[in-house]
């Protein structure tokens, strides 16, 4: 957003890729109806029986296929069923996710580790769901389904390994793998002449993120998925599972429409003063006690709005509250584009220094992010 801004003011320069590489056709999307899939009750784990059947039909053309979730490990979410208590990592505010592989909940904020639960700790009963897919899940019922086919993941996790990455991708396009899930690692740059079928298997989960850039990512991260499908001379498909098929942004991605999605997300951004046309910055405190933060952040907000007025917004709490035992608060500031940058800079500064000279402050942590991403 902010560099297409950028370009259709003059700031930068601007070149428009208007034909694919090769004169190859944009693949043709298509949705999978995951709501009237689940009411109807033809869904295979996960995949809607649209998918399935793609599947298969590629599979048996020999061709390759990419599944993309952005969401490793097992099942993000253990419900106790009764009460609906979730296990939760002991460091940080967040629930553990299932890890199939190792057999263990882990924390994807720390190094938090601890073995599966099989007993609800608030109630007792023995009832625990698993709700949510990650890749490892994907992975794991799709063999099942397809047990012939030769599958591989491409996350965070089956590439620790050094050159596990490059060993991965050169299966793949040697052909030794017919289908690759992955992460976002996926979605940029691979270029597989093979790849006639590529799967999004939870568009929901990133139009949902409560950041102002959620429609940006989620436009952005399907149309570059997308655009992994027949890179050749045959057109590619690509197949969005959502419970929200007239969603606007997915109606974009489903065109091909980069510019209606700008237009129509320009505006979301003006009037919520937003970039490009307003600055954001980040402003967290950290502590391992609740109460010191709070009270903390309530001063730094004051004496920021004695300051910056209306353009300051907080204090906070962030998304995850706590991370590493560390008590998280967030003041955002809203600038305006054009304000000279040294002056809020400086002025910022001295309030922190304002802030530190008071002896209660001095342990805690003020981290200052300009636009974060
Ligand atoms: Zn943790
Ligand atoms: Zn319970």
């Amino acid at each position: 957003m902010e560099t297409y801004f950028n370009a259709q003011t003059g700031k930068y320069g601007f070149v428009e890729l208007t034909t694919r590489f090769g004169g190859v056709q944009l693949p043709e999307i298509q949705c999978a109806d995951m709501r009237k899939a689940r009411i109807q009750k033809s869904m295979q784990s996960d995949f809607s029986s649209f998918l399935i059947d793609e599947i298969r039909e590629t599979l048996n053309k020999n061709k390759q296929i990419i599944l993309f979730q952005n969401r490793r490990g097992y099942t993000p979410l253990w419900m106790c069923e009764i009460c609906h208590w979730t296990p939760r990592c002991t460091n940080c505010d967040v629930s553990l996710t299932y890890h199939k592989q190792t057999n263990s909940l882990k924390c994807h904020y720390c190094s938090y580790v601890q073995p599966p639960v099989g007993t609800c700790a608030a109630c007792g009963s023995h009832r625990i769901k698993m709700l949510g897919f990650g890749t490892e899940k994907i992975e794991d019922d799709l063999a099942t389904i397809f047990p012939a086919a030769a599958i591989q993941r491409l996350d965070l996790d089956t590439t620790r390994n050094k050159h596990a990455y490059e060993n991965i991708l050169n299966d793949f396009g040697d052909r030794k793998i017919d289908i690759l899930i992955g992460t976002q690692m996926v979605s940029k740059g691979l270029d597989f002449k093979d790849v006639a079928l590529v799967g999004i298997l939870d568009a929901d989960l990133m139009l949902n993120r409560s950041d102002f850039r959620a429609f940006e990512r989620s436009f952005q991260l399907m149309s570059q998925v997308a655009g992994r499908a027949g890179r050749d001379h045959e057109r590619g498909k690509v197949i969005i599972q959502t419970g929200d098929v007239d969603h606007w942004v997915i109606q974009k991605v489903y065109q091909h429409d980069y510019t209606g999605f700008y237009n129509s997300e320009i505006i979301e951004r003006k009037n919520f003063f937003y970039p490009p046309f307003y600055k954001i910055i980040n402003i967290t405190l950290k502590h391992k006690d609740e109460q010191v933060v709070n009270s903390g952040a309530q001063q730094l907000a004051t004496s920021l709005r004695s300051v910056f007025k209306e353009r300051v917004l907080g204090p906070e709490f962030p998304v995850v509250r706590r991370i590493q035992n560390q008590f998280l608060k967030q003041i955002k500031l809203k600038i305006e584009r054009d304000a000279p940058d040294s002056k809020i800079k400086d002025k910022i500064s001295e309030l922190i220094d304002a802030f530190y000279s008071h002896a209660a402050h001095k342990s805690i942590r003020v981290v200052i992010d300009v636009d974060p991403a």
